[in-house]
């Protein structure tokens, strides 16, 4: 059960009724490793650190609120998305989760490959070094300008998302002379969030062509047509936050189905599948994700399976997880300003920053969880909702967490599981400064996207 469908709740802890859904955790000193990057830790003056380095050292030296990503966790996790999968298959890292141009480095370092969707995040990372053939380009409605880029600068597959993308993509492959590789987007019919999905043979969503109706086998029929064109596989992404892998089996089950129709109709068995992404993550305690290993294994056995029982050749599997790997390995840093407590009801915490930072809560109901990181305390637990500064009364960071009743402006707390979707979706909201991104590893700090400032603002705006 989601902690928000409770939104009002007593103060403190000692008040809530037995049984209540959300108790205060038995220390709220302990950082639970589950929803914290590897390396982050107390000292023994109680002080939480990451890669060797206090948050008081952190904030001092850049500023709050900032975000802290743990380079050894990113890597680590990388690394066990590429080794789980192993060299018959292929992790695409999906950039709009978070890209910078370190990122891109540690990726291609890591073996991955990287997954953009938009003109800004291609050049994001050719500029940081990705060779293009790692590259594969999404989106619904990727303009004439960023085709023509992706097809010169060599990317190695643009998914096609809909039937006039394909002769769009056709069009501007052959008047440069080449044969673009490309993979075709196919809805299956099945809607997965978190604890369930629903199958049906419809979705009503944007994404991709729908495999009812014929609609997936005539947009295939059509690509193999075009000269500009090798198609090379089928697409499919399924949701976000997974943690049931059956909806995935629905998914292979069809798409497979997809591949053994081209096979009978034209004589082709097309030679890759990507079963997108959307593996789920650790916001809270509660959140029980699966291990990299476990998920290579559950796919690769659903497409081995389900293509032995069509008699087809397996195809080679990609993937493209991008909360996955980015979201447990940062944290956001913020101070706290203003405590209001409003008896019989909660106590307001007001942080330096909020929906311009992280967009999730507001915009999906997100669950976070919450830690006082500059000290520990022995005061007894307050339930909080720690919301931003914004002139917005949904501008909430954590809607229900507990914190020490001590806590006192100046306080230092983290946000953890920060690491997809936040700076990635910041905004200028209320003209505040997007907050810079902090790789933090084996005792050194060094920013890799830097804090806007008032000049950064003030020039786009020619007055
Ligand atoms: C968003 C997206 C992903 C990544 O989703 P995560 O939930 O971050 O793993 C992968 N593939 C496609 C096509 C996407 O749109």
């Amino acid at each position: 059960m989601s902690r928000s469908a409770h939104p009002a709740g007593p103060r403190h802890a000692d008040v809530l009724p037995e049984g209540h859904y959300f108790a205060p955790p038995a220390d709220l000193n302990a950082l639970d490793p589950k929803v914290w990057a590897h390396t982050v830790g107390r000292n023994a003056d109680g002080v939480v650190a990451v890669g060797g380095i206090d948050v008081k050292a952190l904030a001092e030296q850049f500023g709050t609120p900032a975000y802290f990503i743990d380079e050894a966790d990113f890597r680590a996790r990388a690394r066990a998305w590429r080794t789980a999968f192993g060299p018959g298959a292929d992790v695409f890292y999906a950039g709009k989760a978070f890209l910078s141009r370190a990122v891109v480095r540690w990726l291609y370092e890591e073996g991955l490959n990287l997954d953009v969707c938009s003109g800004g995040e291609l050049a994001t990372a050719l500029s940081g070094g990705m060779p293009a053939d790692r590259i594969a380009f999404h989106g619904n409605n990727k303009s004439t300008e960023e085709i023509t880029r992706a097809i010169e600068s060599g990317v190695g597959r643009i998914v096609l998302d809909s039937f006039q993308e394909i002769v769009r993509v056709a069009h501007i492959a052959s008047s440069l002379r080449r044969r673009q590789r490309v993979q075709i987007r196919v809805t299956v019919g099945v809607e997965a969030h978190t604890h369930e999905f629903i199958a049906t043979a419809h979705e009503d969503q944007k994404f991709g062509i729908p495999l009812a109706d014929g609609q997936a086998a005539e947009a295939v029929r059509r690509a193999l047509q075009l000269e500009g064109l090798e198609v090379i596989g089928i697409h499919s992404h399924i949701g976000s936050q997974i943690f049931d892998m059956s909806g995935f089996e629905v998914a292979a089950h069809r798409v497979v189905g997809l591949l053994k129709d081209i096979r009978d109709e034209h004589g082709i068995e097309l030679p890759e599948i990507d079963l997108g992404g959307g593996l789920g993550i650790a916001y809270t305690s509660d959140d029980d994700p699966r291990e990299p290993h476990e998920i290579a294994k559950a796919l690769t056995e659903i497409v081995s399976r389900e293509c032995e029982a069509a008699r087809l050749r397996t195809p080679r599997i990609s993937v493209e997880p991008g909360r996955a790997i980015v979201g447990p390995t940062a944290f956001t840093l913020y101070e706290v300003g203003t405590i209001k407590p409003l008896d019989g009801l909660r106590t307001y915490v007001s942080v330096d920053g909020g929906m311009s930072d992280n967009i999730r809560t507001a915009l999906y109901d997100a669950d976070y969880s919450v830690a006082l990181v500059s000290r520990t305390s022995d005061a007894e637990p307050m339930l909080v909702r720690v919301v931003g500064k914004h002139c917005e009364s949904g501008d909430i960071v954590v809607r229900d967490a507990f914190l020490p009743a001590d806590l006192a402006p100046g306080d230092l707390l983290a946000v953890p599981a920060t690491g997809a979707y936040c700076r990635s979706m910041a905004s200028n909201y209320n003209h505040v400064l997007r907050p810079p991104v902090v790789a933090v590893n084996d005792g050194e700090a060094r920013v890799i996207v830097r804090r806007e400032t008032q000049e950064d603002l003030l020039r786009l705006d020619v007055g």
